[in-house]
This record gives structure tokens, C-alpha cells and sequence, in this order.
């Protein structure tokens, strides 16, 4: 049996399907002379392959969602064909003697380069283009293998090195039994996805095997306790079916309090609302009694697919989501790119720190044409009900003013097209760096609400890689400087008047749920699995209590203690599911 880290809870027991590890790394061997003609084959097989491959995805495309979209694989096919890229590749192959895939690569950075560099957006989207069509090429030159499902699409249980969001998001949910990761930690994006979707996950396994796991292996795994068992006796499959069961069942007993209002014992209200980072989890968010959503994620908008969404496209969504919320609140987060979320076709800078580095309102910034786009299709969804609009990364005062004045553009575009929108359209922040949180209350001036985002604070606070699984406990939510960086959130919010919500994974742990309370936070934006778990605990807690515990909490000088207290209120409240006596 080998522990691991739990990153989303239930338990898997299926068989294994081990994706194959698909880091291209490009042969460095030249060419013989004599082979010139060899390689000039294999980069026509590797063009015939690709052409195929595109035709294939263009007519899927025009089934699904009609020939516009598909168009863009015409521009694909183009490139294949342009006599002055497959020169370049040509050129390369004979007058330096390497081999098809560097030849292509240097073409693509040759191009890309290029067209980058001219103030045309026709041209860096065709520079886009050549990145996305020259990705397929080398990935036919090196055989790599694409992410294939299974061929019997038999449920399983996903093994893979490494996952990123946009991976999972390709992968189809509905089959995953279970996640099992080599590295990575329950921060990381993957892991808030595989929550969202109720999938069990175990991560940071690498190391702890005696044997790589295989295709086809029987597996168990606890993404409560982090439990991996590879080949279990039929005893423990048993066991872990039977324990599968009551947890199912528990999960069906919380569903019973869906509708009812989260309010502790002596009347103080909390809203829960969803984080969702789709149509599909709202689904799962109102279903577990999500009200409102406090935070869309849309960055999972512009993955899996090969080029930015249309403000149409956006529009479209943006706009069922909130007609289905029926007037609850729906704030939509703009793009938060960079970090561990990155766009296939759309190749950021290589960062040393990308979680430090050019992401976020960032990005949004610098490229005002796709901010832009994204605040059009926000303010256009604000005419069908209470959306609002909220800015990510956000470290300075100078960043709100910038990112309102492209609003300000947007909403003038509109009204001089006559569409409609809601002018009063509140925007608010991300508060998920040290720096906004010392300057909250110049940031309260600016802003219609502040959300706390404490899976980057604590990241930032503490100096701690919140995907880096070797440092991963002391990822700690519990430390002293964060409870004083939430305090001084909570106050200036509460000082100038503007509602403070949390909406980091933290906010799903029912052991912190005093703190939220004691600081008089209004709102928790959670996954949807969490609601429930949260609201449990709610009814049975009394808010003068929670006010104490965090006085005392307060007077604690190390993380232990201040976890310890957080544990035992709950503990001597005996709220484990099924075994509840409400605390007095
Ligand atoms: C956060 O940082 O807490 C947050 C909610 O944003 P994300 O996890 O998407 O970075
Ligand atoms: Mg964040």
C-alpha cells in the first residue's frame, strides 16, 4: 500500500490506463548525405499524416458545431501547402543536414518569430496557425501518441506522470473512475478540476512505487487519504467497495440539505456559492444547492481547442450561465492565464517562475484586443442577469484603473452599436497577492467587492510552490500570517463598505469554517462537492463560538497550534457525517 497525497475525495477501483508520457524531446543526430532522400520521405509521410489528421478533425467540427468553426482547418491545411514554409523546412533539412523535426521546429520558430513581430493582428493569428499545424507535424515526424482513450472506453482509472488542466479537460470525465499523478499537489489546477467533477485523486506517487504501474493493472486508490494499492487481494477490494458504498450514500444523505438556507444555530447567514469553470459544473454546483456563482473560472473556456474563443462564443456561454443562476449573483473572472494553465495554441514565454510571471490581468493587459473581447461577451451576458466582473492577480491600484478603462471602451462600444448590457455592471478583484492585501484599503476605494483567493495567497504568502509536492506541507493555510493577511482583507472591506468573499480550495475545508464566520466574511465560493460538507457544518455551529475560537487563534504563535484548535472545536462538536451532536 503507498501513501501519497489526497487531492479530491472518494475512492477508485478500477483498471489502470497509464497515458503515455508525451514530452517530445527532438534527435540531435545529423543526416548522411545519402539519406537526404529518406528524410525528404519522411517529411511527406508526416505532411500526409497531419493533412489526414486535420481533415478528420474539420469534418467532426462541421457535425458539431457547423463550418465557420471548421474553417479554421482550412487555414491548416493552407500552411501544409505554402510553398514558402515547406521551402524553409526543405532549405533546412538540405543545406544543414538535420533531421525533419528540428527542421520543422526551426521553421515554426522562424515564422512565428516573424509574424509576432508585426503590429498586425491577421498576422500573429496566423502565426498561431503555424505553431498549431507545426505542432501536429512534429508530433507525426516523432510517432509521439496524441492522448487516446482506451480503445474499449471501458471506465478506468487515469495514471499519467504529470496532468494539466487542459489534458483533463480533452479527456472524457465520464470515464475517469480515478486520477493518479506521478507529481503535482492538490493546488494545482487538475486537482480544483478533478474535484469539481467528483473525480477521486491521488498525486505525488513517484518514488513510492516498487513498480511502474501498467496498462490493464487493478488499482484502488482513497483520494481522501492519499491510498494507492496496485494488484489489492479481493479482501481489500471488498473492503474499499464496501467503504465506496457508505460514502455514496453519506454524499446522498448531505444532498437532503441542498435547499436549506446555510445559517448557524444563533441565525448568522453565509451564502455558498459555486466555483465552477463550466456550463457542465453548474449543473453539479446547483445540484449540491450552490447559490450564485463566485467564481468562473473562464480560462477553461479558451483550452482544448485551437485558437482564442470569439466574443460570440463567449457571449453564448457566459449568457446561459447566468439565465440559468434564474438573478443569483454570477461573477466572471477574466482570463487567468500563465502559471499552471496554458494554451495549446498560444505558447507563452518560457518562464523560470511562471507562477510569478506573465499571467493573469497581466496578460490581459498587455493583449487589450483579447481583454477586450472578453469584457464585450461579460457585459453583453450582464443583460440577463446579476453578472459581474472580477480582475485576477491584481497588485497594484494602477491595474484596476487600466483594466476599468478597457471596460469603460467596451461598454462605449456597445452603447454606440446599440447592444444591450447593464451599465452599473459591478467589477471587483481577486485579493491573492501580499501586496493587495497591504494596500486593501486603497483598493477598497476602487472596487465594487473583493474576493480573497488564498490558493495563490498562501502560495505567495509563504513563499511555497503550490504545485511543488516536495514542499507541499508547508502549504499551510493555517499559518499565523495568513489569519492576520485575512483579517486586514476582512477589515478594510468592511471599513469603506465593499462585500468580501473567499474563494481559494481553503474555503471547502470544514475545519476553517469558524474562521470565515469569526471574521464576519458574508460569502464562500466552493467547489460543488464541498457546499454541502460546508453547510453541514454550519447548522450546527454557533457563530459566538467561531468569534471566540478565532480570538484564540489569534493568540497562537505556530500553524500546529493554530490547526489544532481548528480540529478540536470541530472534534469535540462530534460533527463526523452520521455521528452528529449540534455544539451548544
Ligand atoms: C486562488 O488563487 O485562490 C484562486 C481561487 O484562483 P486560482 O486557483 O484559479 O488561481
Ligand atoms: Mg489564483
Amino acid at each position: 500500500m503507498i501513501q501519497a497525497l489526497g487531492a479530491s475525495q472518494g475512492i477508485a477501483i478500477g483498471k489502470a490506463f497509464v497515458l503515455p508520457h508525451w514530452e517530445w524531446e527532438l534527435p540531435e543526430q545529423k543526416i548522411d548525405v545519402a539519406d537526404l532522400a529518406k528524410e525528404f520521405d519522411r517529411l511527406y509521410e508526416g505532411i500526409r499524416r497531419s493533412k489526414t489528421e486535420i481533415n478528420r478533425m474539420r469534418t467532426e467540427l462541421d457535425e458539431v458545431v457547423g463550418s465557420e468553426e471548421a474553417s479554421i482547418f482550412d487555414a491548416h491545411l493552407a500552411i501544409l501547402e505554402d510553398p514558402v514554409f515547406m521551402n524553409e523546412i526543405q532549405g533546412i533539412i538540405q543545406r544543414q543536414y538535420k533531421v525533419a523535426e528540428v527542421a520543422v521546429k526551426e521553421a515554426i520558430d522562424h515564422f512565428v518569430t516573424m509574424f509576432d513581430l508585426l503590429d498586425d493582428e491577421y498576422m500573429k493569428e496566423r502565426a498561431l496557425d503555424i505553431k498549431d499545424v507545426g505542432n501536429r507535424l512534429l508530433k507525426h515526424l516523432l510517432g509521439a501518441p496524441d492522448i487516446a482513450l482506451p480503445e474499449d472506453t471501458q471506465p478506468f482509472v487515469l495514471v499519467v506522470r504529470e496532468l494539466s488542466p487542459s489534458q483533463l479537460v480533452h479527456l472524457k470525465p465520464e470515464l475517469v473512475l480515478g486520477i493518479v499523478t506521478m507529481v503535482g499537489s492538490p493546488t494545482s489546477h487538475s486537482a480544483i478540476m478533478a474535484r469539481a467533477f467528483g473525480i477521486p485523486m491521488v498525486m505525488g506517487v513517484e518514488g513510492k512505487l516498487e513498480q511502474p504501474i501498467g496498462t490493464g493493472d487493478l488499482i484502488i486508490i482513497d483520494g481522501g487519504t492519499g491510498m494507492l494499492q496496485v494488484d489489492p487481494t479481493s479482501d481489500m477490494v471488498s473492503r474499499y467497495t464496501e467503504l465506496r458504498k457508505r460514502q455514496i450514500a453519506d454524499r446522498e444523505q448531505l444532498l437532503t440539505l441542498a435547499q436549506v438556507p446555510a445559517v448557524t444555530q444563533d441565525g448568522v447567514s453565509l451564502t455558498l456559492a459555486a466555483n465552477i469553470s463550466s456550463l457542465k459544473e453548474l449543473e453539479a454546483a446547483l445540484s449540491n444547492g450552490a447559490v450564485g456563482v463566485g467564481l468562473f473560472r473562464t480560462e477553461f473556456l479558451y483550452m482544448d481547442r485551437v485558437r482564442f474563443p470569439s466574443e460570440e462564443e463567449q457571449f453564448e456561454v457566459y449568457r446561459a450561465v447566468a439565465q440559468k443562476l434564474k438573478g443569483e449573483t454570477l461573477i466572471i473572472r477574466t482570463l487567468d492565464i500563465g502559471g499552471d494553465k496554458q494554451l495549446d495554441y498560444h505558447e507563452l514565454p518560457e518562464e523560470e517562475n511562471p507562477f510569478l510571471g506573465f499571467r493573469a490581468i497581466r496578460f490581459s493587459l498587455e493583449r487589450k484586443d483579447l481583454f477586450k473581447t472578453q469584457l464585450r461577451a461579460i457585459l453583453r451576458a450582464s443583460h440577463f442577469g446579476d453578472v459581474q466582473i472580477m480582475y485576477p492577480l491584481i497588485t497594484s491600484v494602477d491595474e484596476v484603473r487600466e483594466a476599468n478603462e478597457v471596460l469603460e471602451e467596451a461598454k462605449s462600444e456597445l452603447a454606440q452599436e446599440g447592444i444591450s448590457f447593464r451599465q452599473d455592471t459591478k467589477a471587483g478583484i481577486m485579493i491573492e497577492v501580499p501586496a493587495a492585501v497591504a494596500i486593501a484599503d486603497l483598493l477598497a476605494e476602487e472596487v465594487a467587492f473583493f474576493s480573497i483567493g488564498t490558493n495563490d495567497l498562501i502560495q505567495f504568502t509563504l513563499a511555497v510552490d503550490r504545485m511543488n509536492e516536495q514542499i507541499s506541507h508547508m502549504y499551510e493555510p493555517y499559518h499565523p500570517a495568513i489569519l492576520r493577511m485575512l483579517r486586514t482583507v476582512a477589515n478594510s472591506a468592511k471599513s469603506r463598505g465593499i462585500p468580501v468573499s473567499v474563494c481559494g480550495e481553503i474555503a471547502g475545508d470544514v475545519n476553517a469554517l469558524p474562521i470565515w464566520i469569526g471574521l464576519g466574511i458574508e460569502e464562500l465560493s466552493l467547489s460543488a462537492q464541498a457546499i454541502l460538507p460546508v453547510k453541514q457544518s454550519m447548522l450546527r455551529t454557533r457563530a459566538s463560538d467561531c468569534r471566540k475560537l478565532l480570538e484564540d487563534m489569534f493568540r497562537c504563535k505556530t500553524a500546529g497550534e493554530v490547526r489544532a484548535l481548528a480540529t478540536q472545536f470541530y472534534a469535540e462538536a462530534a460533527l463526523s457525517p452520521g455521528n452528529v451532536q449540534p455544539r451548544k
